[in-house]
């Protein structure tokens, strides 16, 4: 077994969907960035790449490629996990934290755990999801971005 770490952080901007886990939300701000900015699925990927020493996402999908503008970024999951398996490894599990001030992320998470897992081919026990604030401080607590942290073990298959 092995583990992994990842960490993303993405600016909230006017006129951008905000996509969390593979889940639309609400929300009068979105994620600004080449693909639909998921920062979630992205601190999740980053950690399954970490678990296999395999880079990270920047390497495997470049922001400059034309290739991943406005991609889905759980279809960039599931690419990450068939590299996995290319490899020999499976996802063990994963659990990851949101970190923003608004909007308020618990009723979304059941949905978020249920697309990633499935993503990912594991059951949704497999995949923890959390949210929380930063009171107030920081870039975070102003509302000007959003962060996801993520850990991951691997198993061989
Ligand atoms: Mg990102």
């Amino acid at each position: 077994m092995r583990t992994g770490i990842g960490f993303d952080t993405h600016r909230l901007v006017e006129g951008r969907k905000l996509i969390l886990g593979g889940v639309e939300i609400a929300h009068p701000f979105g994620l600004l960035g080449h693909s639909d900015a998921d920062v979630l699925t992205h601190a999740i990927m980053d950690a399954l790449l970490g678990a296999i020493a395999a880079g990270d996402i920047g390497q495997h999908f470049p922001d400059t490629d034309p290739k991943w503008e406005g991609a889905d970024s759980l279809k960039l999951l599931c690419a990450v996990v068939a590299l996995l398996r290319e490899r020999g490894w499976r996802v063990g599990n994963v659990d990851a934290t949101v970190l923003a001030e608004r909007p308020k992320l618990m009723a979304h998470i059941p949905e978020m755990r249920s697309r990633l897992a499935e993503a990912m081919g594991v059951g949704e026990a497999d995949v923890s999801v959390k949210a929380t604030t930063v009171e107030g401080l920081g870039a975070i607590g102003r509302r000007e971005g959003i962060s996801a942290m993520a850990v991951a073990t691997v198993e061989r298959l």
